[in-house]
């Protein structure tokens, strides 16, 4: 169904819940993990989990539950485009942006190609792998960025290119006249998938402002790094709107859960949250690059809540010592066996990390 002819079907006079005038002060915290419970440093998660405002939304979203809340999943939509210069019929929800990654494989490949970078997010190539689909690894080039002239070498028409940035697992960023260039000469009938999971810890720009001239271009971003809701499910897919109706590959449009939707929109009105997320996770992430590289251990240049480390051997043994210290890190990609992946946590936990690292690579 489309957008307009859902948004006419539902009461759209109906009041949400007041966001915005609750008490973020007095707003609960969790309690800190006890000294007994594991490192939870392995799935690139917030430590801090949804903030003050968006915890308070999710209380009052409860009220929602027993309606289909298309009311918040419009609000939503209509205030992240005006955010950033959008038409609402150019943002569409998902519960979670994996499930928009896994519809854009559906959509756009098979019999046609998928390119993506090795190693990055792996959900792609899996979707892919799973219906037979060809799928080409190119190889991160020597700054750790999306090499995007072997990328378009790779097939002449491919169906999607994937492209990471900042790239899970190493965290770096590709520069923006990369992606432009990869626009620029992408062939005709191919879409350019963008995935911002991790845009809001780095000071790369957006790819959303390309959408406009780029009707093959999908950007997709989540709720569930720096603004810390994976446990709740929602990522949002970019693109025109002809595009999108493309990704509705199953099931048409579908609504996502009211305390999340209202738990999204105090977080985007937030203007305080992502700059304290980022300048905190930066803080943590340097700090321990910074003891890591005291001890022989180089890092990549990340700009994100992940980083890997060089472990000058096989990492999974490392991985597997540290979990017997109860620090859960990894994964380790194949095509990088000496590399491990360590997601930032908080204070706490990264103190503990490096307790552990000391000990597991001691003599
Ligand atoms: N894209 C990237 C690059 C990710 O790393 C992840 C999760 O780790 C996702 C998408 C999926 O996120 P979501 O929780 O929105 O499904």
């Amino acid at each position: 169904m489309t957008d307009l002819t859902r948004r006419s079907l539902v009461g759209l006079g109906v009041a949400l819940p007041l966001l915005g005038q609750f008490s973020w002060a007095n707003a609960a915290t969790p309690a800190p993990p006890s000294r007994s419970s594991p490192v939870r440093i392995n799935y690139n998660e917030s430590p801090w989990g949804p903030s003050p405002g968006a915890r308070e939304a999710m209380r009052q979203g409860i009220e929602l539950c027993g309606r289909y809340p298309y009311d918040a999943q419009y609000e939503l939509i209509d205030v992240f485009a005006a955010q950033h210069g959008l038409e609402a019929g150019q943002v569409q929800v998902f519960c979670g942006s994996k499930l928009a990654l896994q519809h854009a494989v559906v959509a756009f490949t098979g019999p046609r190609s998928l390119v993506l970078a090795e190693p990055s997010y792996e959900a792609a190539a899996e979707a892919a792998e799973a219906r037979g689909v060809p799928v080409h690894n190119i190889a991160l080039d020597a700054r750790h960025a999306h090499d995007v002239d072997a990328m378009l070498a790779a097939d002449h028409a491919p169906g999607l290119i994937y492209l990471c940035n900042p790239n899970n697992p190493t965290g770096t960023l590709t520069p923006r006249s990369d992606i432009e260039r990869l626009l620029k000469h992408k062939p005709a009938g191919t879409v350019v998938l963008v995935d911002e999971a991790y845009i809001h810890f780095s000071d790369a720009q957006s790819c959303i402002g390309l959408v406009k001239e780029h009707p093959e271009l999908l950007v997709l971003q989540t709720f569930s790094k720096l603004y810390g809701m994976a446990g709740a499910r929602l990522g949002l897919a970019i693109g025109q709107a002809a595009l999108l109706q493309r990704l509705e590959v199953y099931d048409g449009e579908n609504v996502a859960a009211a305390p999340t939707l209202l738990a999204a929109l105090a977080s985007v009105r937030d203007r305080q949250l992502v700059p304290q997320r980022k300048a905190d996770t930066a803080q943590l992430r340097e700090q321990t690059i910074a003891w890591l590289g005291e001890r022989g251990f180089r890092c990549t240049a990340s700009q994100t809540n992940c980083f890997m480390i060089d472990l000058r051997g096989p990492a999974q043994p490392v991985v597997e010592r540290l979990a017997k210290r109860g620090v859960l890190v990894g994964r380790v990609w194949p095509s990088w066996p000496n590399w491990v992946r360590v997601s930032v946590g908080d204070e706490q936990d990264m103190a503990r990390f490096r307790e552990a690292f000391a000990a597991v690579t001691a003599g």
